[in-house]
């Protein structure tokens, strides 16, 4: 074991990177770093970088701005201070991160940071290094496994990636060409882990992957299982409450995952379904494989299998020849499933990709006048949505403590936060809690008698 050393990571974008920020962390651990909130007395800053618009781009050279004046402030206290740039940036621009701010010592790919001890000894001995080549092992085949500490300090709701990269090609998107083709990890492996964090305390597990409903990863009987077969293997893991996963595909909805729907308490009322457009022509452009009639179809099959299901989207708006005809298909889509929630954004030309070729590119300012427009209407969805809960009982999964006294914060069973009076000795229960005012993204409760009747969308606890 070599001496104590600070390790600070910093998140971009989607939950992947979230996952992934934490096992760079477990990964290092044996080799003698310890995780800090701060990057000022950290030895190694590792930024985990998304790509997906260039927005996300532009943030992170202003952070390496920052951390680079921290570098050269431990410099003049006679520390060394490295920076490492992971994640979809780091696989996407390479070497043109250094060429660009040659304060960064690292730049790895989303698929090697399995390598990081052995990279950071490199770059120790004085190398400046591009590691972003796809590798021919699995690094989760790699990866340290978290301790039990680390697991705890993250709380009792856990991401598990089950399944990385994407076959889909959308026309707008980076993800296939910075995450690579689509793998699935084994079911037994994600059941270890999965365990493993259950018997640290976790009693929600969110399994990630770009294109999670996508899974095709080995069974314990050789073959390949689904995502649905995978939920059904996993409700089984004793302490495990709740289960949720995203970000689906349309396409890739399966019989057996909407089954699981209807069938498994612990799996939450609750779907992510990005859709981007309600214009066919849209869809067509933007390579989705899907009418806005299949979708609408989807939505449907799993409503008949569980009518109190929640959905939540992903809209582009702006997409390259998009009218104001298919602006509205957009917005009537949205009143006709009703979303309880859902991301907006204006299209971002990403370089290499098809769309950031097509014309005509709409006008920025008009797609900012649509998105504002689009804003507006998800936020009246969203109140609704709330509202509908005031004076109903929901499943609450107790987290953490509140900011007032004697307060604690959940998550009911459609991922809104939960405000509620409960002493702090609850927290891992799903109890039952009555709402009783809203805010837009907050709802506020107080646990209901146990009177036994069953509150709206049993966890299964
Ligand atoms: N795999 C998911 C799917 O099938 O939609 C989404 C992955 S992506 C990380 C998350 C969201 O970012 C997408 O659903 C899309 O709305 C948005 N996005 C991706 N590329 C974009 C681009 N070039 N411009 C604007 N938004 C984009
Ligand atoms: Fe990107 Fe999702 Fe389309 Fe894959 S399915 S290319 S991740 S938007």
């Amino acid at each position: 074991m070599s001496r104590p050393r600070k390790v600070h990571v910093k998140s971009f974008g989607c939950q992947m990177n979230v996952y992934d920020s934490n096992r760079m962390a477990d990964t290092l651990a044996p080799a003698g770093f310890t995780e800090t909130a701060r990057a000022d007395d950290a030895d190694l800053v590792i930024l985990n970088t998304c790509h997906i618009r260039e927005k996300a781009g532009d943030k992170v050279y202003s952070e390496i701005g920052r951390i680079r004046m921290l570098k050269d402030a431990a410099e003049l206290q006679g520390r060394r201070m490295l920076i490492a740039v992971a994640g979809c940036m780091a696989q996407a621009e390479g070497e043109e991160i250094i060429r660009r701010a040659g304060a960064v010592d690292l730049v790895v790919g989303s698929q090697n940071y399995h390598r990081l001890p052995d990279l950071i000894a490199r770059v120790q001995a004085g190398e400046q290094i591009v590691d972003t080549e796809f590798p021919v092992e699995d690094k989760f085949d790699v990866l340290a496994a978290p301790a039990r500490d680390a697991i705890v300090k993250r709380g009792i709701s856990a991401f598990v990636t089950v399944q990385e990269g994407c076959d889909k090609f959308c026309t707008f998107c980076v993800v296939p060409y910075t995450r690579g083709a689509e793998v699935s990890r084994a079911v037994e492996k994600i059941a270890a882990e999965v365990k493993r964090l259950a018997a640290a305390g976790v009693r929600e597990v969110t399994l990630i992957g770009q294109n999670v409903n996508a899974y095709h990863g080995q069974g314990p009987d050789g073959r390949p299982w689904t995502l649905g077969q995978l939920l059904y293997r996993l409700a089984d893991v004793p302490g495990i409450a709740r289960l949720r996963y995203t970000t689906s595909h349309p396409r890739d909805m399966s019989d057996d995952l909407i089954a699981a729907h209807g069938e498994l308490p612990a799996l939450m009322p609750y779907v992510h379904l990005p859709v981007q457009s309600g214009s066919d022509r849209m869809l067509a452009a933007m390579n989705r494989r899907h009418t806005r009639k299949d979708y609408l179809d989807v939505i449907a099959r799993l409503r008949a299998g569980r009518a109190d299901l929640a959905f939540t989207s992903d809209f582009i708006v702006g997409f390259p020849g998009e009218t104001e005809a298919d602006f509205r298909d957009t917005l009537a889509l949205l009143d006709e499933v009703g979303f309880a929630c859902a991301y907006s954004f204006t299209y971002s030309p990403r370089p290499g990709t098809p769309a950031a070729e097509m014309e005509p590119q709409v006008p920025q300012a008009e797609s900012a006048d649509r998105l504002q427009r689009l804003q507006a209407e998800i936020t009246r969805l969203q109140r609704a949505f709330n509202a509908n809960l005031v004076g109903r009982t929901v499943d609450v999964l107790l987290e953490k403590p509140g900011k007032l006294p004697g307060q604690l914060v959940g998550r009911s069973p459609y991922l809104q936060t939960v405000h509620v009076m409960a002493p702090v000795a609850l927290i891992g229960s799903v109890l039952p809690v009555t709402i009783t005012n809203i805010g837009t993204n907050t709802l506020f409760g107080r646990l209901a008698e146990h009177t036994g009747t069953p509150a709206l969308a049993t966890a299964g606890a």
